[in-house]
């Protein structure tokens, strides 16, 4: 029955494209054979999909062909002893994983050098991501496939991602590592198909030893695109390369994400990144002033680590705009000094809310999942609580209405538009609306 495979597989060859016959038919082996009768085993529900729709037919008449007589085909989903599958020594299909390093040419660093472990702080509310980075750099393609990370904006994901790739860089300078943007790898498709260079596009990520895709949830309702990140994705995983992805929210949390995509999400590590702590503030303070040589008294890093809370990155730029003040004014970096340089970024008596914050306290307050505010249903007992988050994320985080769009999910402007304007006149009209308002206002400390 493996020989009968071997066969349909290489006669196949030319019929479907080379990636669409490793990802979905490679891994397929025939379980059964009677007369008339043969069955397939296919490792998941979405090989089933696609074999079905796009291999079937061609399978039988290759199978007619070989067998004489087919009466049906059965595909049943399972998982194939590794040592029957067929392709192990299918001549015509190279198998990417049985290169080695050694032949390859050192490839240069395209990450940020900055980016590295050493210069990250590890905390508790990283240590699991943090972690998890480390045995990924240290056996990609091993450890966790894909590992996933997730937090709010500022919070150390692209960081710990490219610290990945750095690291992997040093032990391994040969490997291909690629590092892009969601954005990136759209806008580069997207002109890949407009220049009629796929080939090129799809080889190039197809090929690579570590892929490094940042801020994942930008491909929402981008359907042509999740369908090549889909293919992609499938490749490098089946030849154990290492995928590592980002993104702001939980991959079931992702509206406009195909299932089959934040299914896969899953199925390494998940690991997400939450606000420091006030000490672990002070810390990445103290690391960041030590970077650029900047004498800080403690007093001073305790005020910023006070003020500043929600997110590093804006921690960060606190101490360069503070140090690039006294530099200009010529005077030491006092507590006082900073306090009054740095008041326009402390919003008075307000803590700063994340938009996470904010949609996962309207879902309490309504008793509903983040991920139907999210998505798409239209019924009233989810239109209300989306508006609700349309309204907030306007009102205090001072978002357009396009960026509030792909927050939730990638909803046209006008919508949002309208969201905000019904729960603002709602608001004024409606004492109910008015009291839901109010308990999800104090809850979030913007009272
Ligand atoms: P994200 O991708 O989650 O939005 P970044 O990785 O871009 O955030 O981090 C923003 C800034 O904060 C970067 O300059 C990064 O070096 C810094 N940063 C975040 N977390 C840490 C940390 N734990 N230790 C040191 N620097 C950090
Ligand atoms: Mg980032």
């Amino acid at each position: 029955m493996v020989e009968l495979w071997k066969k349909v597989l290489t006669k196949l060859e030319g019929e479907v494209s080379r990636p669409n016959l490793v990802t979905w038919l490679k891994p397929c082996q025939i379980t059964n054979q009677r007369p008339g009768l043969v069955t397939i085993t296919v490792p998941t529900i979405y090989a089933k999909d696609w074999i079905e729709k796009n291999a079937l037919g061609k399978i039988k008449s290759i199978l007619k062909e070989e067998l004489g007589k087919i009466d049906d085909i059965t595909l049943v989903i399972g998982r194939p002893a590794a040592s029957d599958t067929a392709l192990k020594d299918l001549p015509l299909l190279e198998r990417p994983e049985d290169e080695t390093d050694d032949d390859k040419p050192e490839t240069p660093n395209p990450l940020n050098q900055n980016y590295t472990f050493e210069t990250f702080v590890v905390g508790n509310n990283n240590r699991l991501a943090f972690a998890a980075s480390q045995a990924v750099a240290e056996k990609p393609g091993q450890a966790y496939n894909p590992l996933f990370l997730y937090g709010g904006v500022g919070l150390g994901k692209t960081h710990l991602m490219q610290a990945i790739g750095n690291e992997i860089h040093r032990h391994s300078p040969k490997k291909k590592i690629i590092f892009t943007s969601c954005e990136n790898f759209t806008s580069e498709f997207i002109a890949a198909l407009q220049n009629k260079t796929i080939n090129e596009f799809k080889k190039k990520y197809r090929t690579v030893d570590v892929f490094l895709i940042d801020d994942i949830q930008f491909l929402s309702n981008k359907e042509g695109t999740q369908e090549e990140f889909f293919h992609t994705f499938n490749m490098l995983h089946q030849s154990n390369r290492q995928i590592v992805i980002t993104a702001d929210r939980m991959p079931h949390e992702m509206a406009g994400l195909e299932d089959r995509l934040t299914s896969r999400f899953g199925w390494g590590m998940i690991a997400d990144i939450q606000t420091p702590n006030f000490e672990t503030r002070v810390a990445i303070l103290q690391s960041k002033a030590q970077e650029k040589g900047l004498d800080i008294p403690d007093a001073t890093m305790e005020f910023i680590a006070n003020t500043v809370t929600s997110n590093v990155r804006e921690l960060e730029g606190s101490l360069i705009k503070l140090s690039a003040a006294a530099k200009l004014d010529g005077v030491p970096m006092t507590r006082e000094f900073a306090s009054r340089t740095l008041k326009d970024i402390i919003r008075s008596g307000h803590t700063e809310v994340t938009y996470r914050q904010v949609i996962q306290a309207v879902a309490k307050h309504f008793d509903t999942e983040i991920s139907d505010i999210l998505g798409n249903k239209r019924t009233k007992e989810l239109v209300y609580p989306r508006q609700v988050v349309m309204y907030f994320l306007r009102e205090f985080l001072h978002q357009s209405y396009p960026q509030i769009g792909e927050i939730l999910g990638g909803k046209d402007h006008t919508t949002i538009m309208h969201g905000v304007n019904k729960i603002t006149l709602a608001r004024k009209k409606d004492a109910a609306v008015e009291a839901d308002l109010n308990t999800i206002q104090e809850k979030l400390g913007q009272k």
